[in-house]
């Protein structure tokens, strides 16, 4: 039993970690500033409301709450922005987790869980995506996200840390019980977006290109069910040692193109979805799948979902109960 600090455990994919963690007997305390996050994702009792930009504060709660791993979820996570507005991506994702970094390495907490992503690949040539594949960054987010990976390398090299960096493909769906789900604002995911023009709150989904080297145009994701992702933070965690350095890719190694996402969640939904074709969104390689076989042999993990209707399933079940987010709760 360990006593975790969860940074951004209030955000999407933080709240299905920290469900889990609870369930499986660990003590969390959720550090969020709810910029993002919402308040009613986790429970009230493990909330401490604060920025990552307040170093007294981290210190201060990993003394009281005798805190000995971080998983860190906090971040920035729109990519358009990131390359519009940089500087907020290179505060937010690098200075600030160097900040929670040396708040950690002073007080000896020396295991770390870091939300990477499939952004650190760029758009690589060879599919699918393997922890050896060049990490070639095409915007701040990624980059940002990269030079996080190095700094820890560093850390685990020097200060015996021990660190997994988990690259997540497309996070995606929500909890089976239906109480904690995805509630961005604004909203630029897509199964989220063809649910809601589904539910009639938005007039259509539009298509970012038809004309890609896809089989049918469109192009081609791995989705990554939520829950699926938070084990593979849980079995990290547990088998890390001191200056170990784990990287693994998060997907289930299949890709489905926007059109078969939108057609999942038509059948599950049973409502036709309103379509409009538009141009390709800049910076969006055509295909991206990951292999994850490296988490699946060295650590065992398995997803549960690997199939884009059971995901879109449970998706739907949760917006289904809470048409208005977290307003609802
Ligand atoms: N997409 C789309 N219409 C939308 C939003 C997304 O066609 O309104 C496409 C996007 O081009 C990408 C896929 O859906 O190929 C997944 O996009 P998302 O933004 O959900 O995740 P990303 O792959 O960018 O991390």
């Amino acid at each position: 039993m360990s006593n975790i600090l969860v940074t951004g455990g209030a955000g999407y994919i933080g709240s299905h970690a920290v469900k889990l963690f609870l369930e499986r007997g660990h003590h969390v305390w959720v550090y969020d500033s709810l910029v993002y996050g919402h308040r009613a994702a986790v429970p009230a009792d493990r909330l401490i409301v604060g920025d990552l930009n307040e170093p007294h504060r981290i210190d201060q709660v990993l003394l009281e709450k005798r805190i000995d791993a971080c998983v860190h979820f906090a971040a920035f996570t729109y990519v358009g922005e990131s390359v519009t507005n940089p500087a907020k991506y290179y505060q937010n994702n690098l200075v600030n987790t160097l900040n929670l970094m040396e708040c950690l390495r002073k007080q000896k907490v020396a295991r770390f869980i870091f939300s990477s992503t499939a952004a650190t690949y760029g758009m690589p040539e060879t599919m699918p995506i393997t922890e050896a594949t060049p990490q070639v960054p095409i915007n701040p987010y990624g980059a940002s996200k990269l030079a996080v990976e190095r700094a820890l390398a560093d850390y685990a090299h020097a200060y015996q840390w021990g660190f997994a960096a988990l690259r997540y493909f497309n996070a995606s769906g929500a909890h089976p019980d239906g109480t904690i789900g995805e509630d961005h604002t604004p909203e630029t995911h897509l199964i989220p977006l063809i649910i809601l023009a589904a539910m009639g709150k938005r007039p259509q989904i539009e298509i970012f290109g038809t004309d890609y080297p896809t089989p049918d145009g469109t192009c081609v994701r791995d989705y990554i069910h939520v829950c699926d992702l938070a084990e593979a933070h849980l079995l990290a965690l547990e088998k890390l040692q001191p200056g170990q350095q784990m990287h693994y890719n998060l997907g289930i190694g299949r890709g489905y193109s926007v059109r078969e996402v939108i057609a999942a969640v038509e059948a599950v939904t049973g409502k036709k979805v309103p379509i409009k074709e538009g141009p390709r969104r800049a910076g969006d390689p055509p295909v991206l799948v990951a292999s994850s076989d490296k988490i699946q042999k060295e650590l065992g993990w398995k997803p549960r979902y690997s199939d884009i209707k059971a995901i879109v399933e449970t998706a739907w079940n949760w917006h289904k109960a809470h048409p208005k987010g977290y307003k609802d709760k």
